[in-house]
């Protein structure tokens, strides 16, 4: 077995995150730090090696790999632009990275270090055609085919949060509509509850919110869940539906054998897997559905740092 170690690195907008991993894809060290999004991009990058220098096994690393969100250009390492770090345009974080280092570093994109990250820890890499889910904010999506990362003719592929599921549904910031992101982003998911609560009282999300619909999140939803109420039930259960209606797509487009889905939605998962599973069952292709696995993963908080150090295998 390979003894080789890699470093992960996942620049966040709130944290930074970083961990020594094994070629097997599980952490032997980790160290998480504060970003300060306001610090210039070289002043970050040099904060976060003087934190790494500090692991037992740094100087038997060879490879880095760090993920940021955003356009990220991956051939060529630099940073276009991320949505999390203002100050961060066109940076050259490869070569800051090599240039102090002397390592050989990656660069990838959220999306793309999820699903890297859950083919390593959700699947132990037995995945071939892995697509990965997240739920978050928005929906993003990572795409692995025969075990590699599959980054399209641009480096676009994976944005599957703009598949339409509805032609004359609400206009989306990607100038489409009705893309699946406007039904079960986080955002979204929110603004649902709120006109659903017009039709349909709750005692428990009124308790919960002081009556101010507008403080309604995921969380707050999952919370009245958890607490019994049934109209956050019915909340959830179509926002699994619309997610049911998403996975037949995926799973009739790519005939993938896993689908991971991630995020910090996925709590609220026993909430509405159900009603997705049976949406799946109706929609789908049969034997492209029994040939599917759908994960919710264990590792969510991990996934980015894990997945931006096994960029190198990509
Ligand atoms: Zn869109």
């Amino acid at each position: 077995m390979s003894k080789e170690l890699y470093l992960g690195i996942d620049i966040g907008g709130t944290k930074i995150k970083m961990a020594v991993v094994t070629s097997k894809g599980s952490i032997k060290e980790e160290m998480v730090s504060d970003t300060d999004i306001n610090a210039k991009p070289l002043n970050i990058v040099k904060s976060v090696i003087k934190t790494v220098s500090k692991f037992k096994n740094y100087s038997k690393i060879k490879n880095i790999g760090v993920e940021i969100a955003g356009d990220v250009s991956y051939d060529t390492g630099i940073v276009r632009f991320s949505p999390n770090l203002h100050k961060w345009k066109k940076v050259p974080l490869k070569e800051m990275f090599e240039k102090i280092t002397g390592k050989k570093t990656y660069i990838g994109n959220d999306a793309n270090t999820a699903s890297m990250g859950a083919f390593w820890l959700d699947t132990k890499e037995k995945a071939s055609n892995l697509i990965c889910i997240t739920l978050g904010t928005g929906l993003g999506g990572g795409l692995i085919f025969n075990k590699k990362l599959y980054r399209g003719a641009s480096g676009t592929a994976g944005e599957i949060g703009h598949i339409s599921i509805d032609p004359y549904g609400q206009k989306c910031k990607c100038g489409n509509n009705g893309c699946i992101e406007t039904f079960i982003g986080a955002k979204y998911l929110s603004k649902h509850a709120i006109e659903y609560l017009k039709e349909s009282k709750s005692s428990v999300i009124d308790e919960l919110t002081g009556k101010n619909h507008s403080l309604i999140t995921p969380q707050l939803l999952f919370e009245a869940a958890v607490a019994g109420d049934e109209v956050a039930k019915d909340i959830w259960k179509i926002m699994g539906e619309k997610l049911g209606i998403f996975l037949s797509n995926i799973i009739n487009f790519a005939n993938p054998d896993t689908i991971v889905i991630c995020g910090g939605i996925i709590q609220a998962g026993k909430y509405f897997m159900g009603a997705a599973s049976n949406e799946i069952k109706k929609r789908a292709f049969e034997l492209a559905t029994k040939s599917c696995k759908i994960l919710i993963s264990k590792y969510t908080h991990k996934l980015g740092v894990v997945g931006a150090a096994m960029l190198l295998k990509r």
